[in-house]
């Protein structure tokens, strides 16, 4: 069949095997060469697509223990986040780090050791993770965690599937009191004040920064800050008086019926949304209030299938992290450059990473990170690369997940743990037998 990531570039013919155990799933690797595992295929790029085949792993969807006193859970890799917030969030619980959509797998998220919006409080998911089964290509099944076989896990998170197939894992819940997040909002007018806001509030749980990548001149890099913490009971009595501490989720997302023709996504389009976007932001800067979990985390699973807005040609995402004494510079230039290319960005987010973790191929670094969608025109791809190089020099990265189409040697220069990850891959026997799309553009 043909796959791609959510991005819907590139495609590829891959054949998918659909395991619904994690017997299955063992048996069946161990007979393939170039696969790569899969979990809901929200990696953007080719990450997910196997060479010549593909191990889809939300078969193994079930939840094995759970501990109320410790909040200690143990899942197989195939269990979906939306479903662990649906099962535990009623009962006072919620992951210790979220991405920006709830539609992915534990595996996936182990896989490219996802970070969230308090990435500078509490690192990457791999950071929670206790223990894992890694089931290697010859059929052996491994425990890993930081003090048992400590170099394969450290390959692993973050590892991109390339060192096995992860078919179960263990990691702690937060305990929270309400279902609501407490939330205010800080209007930034340049980049400049967007950094720093996010510097100053990094004794907040949550932050991220919404950019207007239209914005130019003296207002580039103009923002919106979102700051969060989970509302207390004290906090939902005090500003909602009388709701219920753990309201229910959302229900049904609108969907994108169809490839909107490219034409739709244009700079007037972009501009006008981004400017009304602005706005009304910027009405709420200042008073604390109350928002669901779904839209302060979770703002596009609100759309189905959005990325059919970019049309049938799919679309690029750029994320990079760039160290922060560079990181005004570097992320101006790209704005610049970006703003004066004329392919606007629909949608550009801003972190503040703290540490790197132990991941070997991790993708977080101390720094900020900036995110963007674009539209795949003519030369975007060497105007990318060029931003690429920008990057690198700077000491910074690009993130696996998020690629389609990043060069070997940008690779290289971001991943300094890269030898060591190669060398353990050989000595499990992964090389030669694990290999997706991704890890062949790389040379990994
Ligand atoms: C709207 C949106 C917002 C996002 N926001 C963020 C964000 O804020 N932060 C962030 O870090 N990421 C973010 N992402 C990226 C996403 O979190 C990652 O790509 C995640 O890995 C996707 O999980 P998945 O289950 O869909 O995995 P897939 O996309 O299917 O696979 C991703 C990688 O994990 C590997 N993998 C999957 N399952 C297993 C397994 N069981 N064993 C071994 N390897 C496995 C695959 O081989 C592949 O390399 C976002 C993606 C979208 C679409």
């Amino acid at each position: 069949m043909e796959l791609t990531g959510w991005g819907r570039y590139p495609r590829f013919e891959t054949t998918m095997f659909t395991p619904s155990s994690a017997a299955e799933a063992i048996d069946l690797q161990t007979g393939l060469k170039g696969f790569a595992p899969r979990g809901n295929g929200r990696a953007y790029g080719d990450a997910a697509i196997g060479v010549a085949s593909s191990l889809c792993l939300r078969g193994l969807n079930r939840m094995r223990a759970f501990d109320a006193g410790s909040g200690r859970l143990t899942v197989e890799a195939g269990v979906m986040l939306k479903d662990i917030i649906a099962t535990f969030l009623p009962r006072g619980f919620f992951p210790p780090v979220v991405p920006g959509t709830k539609l992915v797998t534990v595996g996936g998220m182990i896989a490219a050791d996802i970070h969230g919006k308090n990435h500078h409080r509490r690192g990457g998911f791999g950071q929670h993770v206790e223990s894992l089964l890694l089931a290697l290509p010859s059929g052996e099944v491994v425990v890993c965690s930081p003090h048992e076989n400590s170099d394969l896990f450290e390959a692993t998170i973050g590892g991109m599937g390339l060192t096995g197939t992860i078919l179960e894992a263990t990691f702690h819940l937060l305990r929270v009191e309400s279902g609501w997040m407490l939330q205010h909002t800080v209007a930034a007018k340049d980049l400049d004040a967007a950094l720093a806001a996010l510097s100053d509030n990094e004794d907040a749980t949550y932050s991220s920064a919404w950019i207007d990548c239209i914005a130019r001149g003296a207002a580039l890099g103009r923002s919106l800050i979102y700051i969060g913490e989970h509302a207390s009971r004290k906090d939902v009595e005090a500003l909602a008086p009388g709701s219920q501490m753990m309201p229910g989720l959302r229900k049904r997302p609108l969907a994108i019926p169809v490839d909107l023709p490219s034409f739709m996504l244009n700079r007037g389009s972009v501009a006008t949304f981004n400017e009304l976007y602005f706005r009304k932001g910027a009405m709420s800067v200042g008073k604390p209030f109350l928002n669901a979990i779904d839209p302060f985390f979770f703002p596009l699973d609100g759309v189905l299938e959005w990325n059919r807005i970019y049309g049938k040609g799919g679309f690029l995402q750029h994320q990079c992290v760039a160290p922060i004494e560079h990181a005004s510079r570097v992320i101006g230039e790209i704005l610049t450059r970006v703003s004066g290319r004329g392919n606007e960005s629909f949608l550009a987010v801003l972190k503040k990473f703290g540490a790197s973790s132990k991941g070997l191929m991790s993708f977080p670094s101390r720094g900020f990170t900036l995110a963007l969608d674009l539209s795949i025109d003519q030369g975007i791809f060497d105007f990318l690369d060029e931003i690429d190089q920008l990057v690198v020099a700077a000491g910074g990265r690009i993130y696996l997940a998020k690629d389609a189409r990043q060069s070997r040697a940008t690779f290289e220069a971001g991943y300094p743990n890269l030898q060591r990850f190669r060398e353990i891959r050989r000595q499990t026997g992964a090389e030669g037998h694990i290999a997706s799309r991704l890890s062949n553009r790389l040379g990994i």
